[in-house]
């Protein structure tokens, strides 16, 4: 498919706008703020359906309150947060409102999405609002959030919510024009990548470290979220959230920004909550074979492929599997821990002798074993 196809057959969008867009000299940036909801609303006039995760929070509290900078401690962030999510979303609504559309605050938090329930009732909500045509506004719930529960970043959010609500592209507007060959910011000859089609070491490699003084992620989770979208089948584009008419100009088809263009075909929405939004309890290391039959050959991960066992886990467990070092996916195990050490490198059929019983063959079954790695093993 080529690009502009992408765009013409997406209807359902995740729009994520940084920080670096909303934020302007005396906090929010009402025109960056007027200018998405406006280009949202028509595109919602198309028949299309948008949920927009925003972030801005953070920077508008902060001039809010009075402070010259975005302070260090996460309590008096995450207060900074508080106050400035409360004019986040009156300005939206207020904007949304000149095009006769409603808007929703969703604040989320990771493991609210680890539990499979929430995880449902969190899509049904945003289903449900997507019905009524309101825009869902979706941000991090700050005040909960501590540091390990934090998605991170809302760029690993925004690539969340392009899975859990089985989108067809995530757009992520930032300051700038796309992903560059180096950081513009420091080196005059950058030039823009147009299409990525294979997130390799080197493009990693591009974004460097080095984000702009009231955003967090910089390039650097842009591509992290570009990679798990793209192992789940779905584009992403990086775009300059400032320029006018942008989503327009994108949605019509302009080659503009940077656009990972997915190889895989689409992954299931219940494979993409194992592979995305459960925490792997542990590590199987598998063999070279193990590796092809179930990278290439798409089979189960059986006995007799496994060399190693990290951590401890019990049966339904999701869990990581490697081969030389390099994660290849994750998967619901069928074994505990213990159990798969005393099989490890066993045929299938000496299972029973070594633990006295066999519920199962496979150690992960291929229904419930989901491949995340994106370049292929030879990188
Ligand atoms: P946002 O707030 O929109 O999420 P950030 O400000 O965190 O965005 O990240 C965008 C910034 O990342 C750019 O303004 C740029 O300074 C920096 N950056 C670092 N490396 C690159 C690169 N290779 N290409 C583009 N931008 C880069």
């Amino acid at each position: 498919m080529d690009r502009a196809s992408y765009f013409s057959n997406s209807r359902r969008i995740v729009v994520k706008v940084g920080s670096s867009v909303l934020t302007g000299n005396d906090g929010l940036n009402l025109k960056a703020v007027r200018s998405i909801s406006r280009q949202v609303s028509r595109i919602i006039d198309q028949n299309r359906e948008v949920l927009l995760v925003s972030s801005g929070a953070q920077a508008a509290g902060t001039r809010k309150i009075g402070l010259s900078r975005r302070p260090d401690e996460l309590p008096k962030r995450q207060a900074v947060a508080a106050v400035g999510q409360a004019g986040l979303i009156m300005e939206y609504e207020k904007a949304f409102a000149r095009d006769h559309k409603k808007v929703a605050q969703i604040l989320l938090t990771n493991d609210g999405l680890s539990h499979r329930k929430r995880y449902l009732n969190a899509r049904n909500t945003l289903y449900t609002l997507l019905s009524w045509g309101v825009v869902p506004i979706i941000n991090e719930n700050d005040t909960v959030s501590v540091m390990e529960i934090q998605f991170g970043d809302n760029d690993n959010l925004a690539a969340l919510i392009t899975l859990m609500m089985d989108a067809h592209i995530l757009i992520a507007l930032s300051d700038i024009d796309g992903l560059y060959t180096k950081n513009p910011a420091a080196h005059a000859d950058a030039a823009l990548i147009p299409v990525v089609t294979q997130i390799t070491k080197e493009v990693e490699a591009m974004a460097g470290n080095l984000p702009g003084s009231l955003g967090t992620g910089g390039m650097v989770s842009k591509i992290e979220a570009a990679k798990k979208l793209a192992s789940a089948g779905i584009p992403m584009v990086i775009a300059n959230g400032n320029r006018p008419d942008i989503l327009l100009d994108l949605m019509s088809g302009k080659a503009l920004g940077t656009f990972f263009i997915p190889k895989k075909s689409r992954l299931s929405g219940r494979k993409s909550w194992i592979a995305f939004n459960l925490k792997p309890k542990g590590v199987i290391r598998i063999d070279s074979g193990a590796e092809k039959a179930v990278c290439k050959g798409g089979k189960s991960l059986l006995p007799s492929g496994v060399i190693g066992v990290e951590g401890e886990f019990q049966v339904g467990a999701p869990v990581a599997f490697s081969s030389n070092n390099r994660i290849l996916g994750t998967g619901l195990v069928n074994y505990s821990a213990a159990d798969i050490r005393k099989i490890m490198g066993l045929k299938t059929s000496r299972i029973k002798e070594r633990l006295g019983y066999k519920p199962y063959d496979e150690v992960i079954h291929r229904d419930n074993l989901v491949l995340t790695a994106d370049a292929p093993a030879e990188d």
